[in-house]
């Protein structure tokens, strides 16, 4: 099972929406507390290419308010932990992130690890 580091996660801060509407959000240099979701590489296809090459990305959006409405809906979690190395989701709500469609990996973030 990799570690959310292996799989290049960053944490994703989401910011004022620019002139035009656009959802902006920064994914460097954001820590757990100030985070609003986390990005990381598919662990299933990660396993399946060998590396981070051909694998897609993944979006976890937290239960925050400042979520609502964002790609991709509707799942929210609940982050526990301190940072990266020790990330749960934890509920109550989904636990577990079940991608439809694509490779429709079905995993669980745990103590700092995807699966
Ligand atoms: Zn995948």
């Amino acid at each position: 099972m990799p570690t959310l580091k292996e799989l290049e996660a960053r944490f994703l801060k989401v910011l004022p929406p620019d002139d035009e509407g656009h959802i902006i959000f920064q994914a460097e240099g954001v820590s757990l507390p100030e985070a609003d979701g986390i990005m990381f590489l598919c662990p299933k296809c990660f396993a399946a290419n060998n590396g981070p090459i051909g694998t897609h990305s993944v979006i976890c959006w937290f239960d925050k308010s400042n979520t609502t409405g964002l790609d991709p809906k509707p799942g929210r979690w609940h982050p526990s932990g301190t940072g990266l190395d020790d990330l749960t989701f934890v509920g109550p709500g989904a636990v577990s992130v079940q991608l439809i469609g694509g490779c429709n990996s079905h995993g669980f973030v745990t103590q700092g690890n995807a699966q």
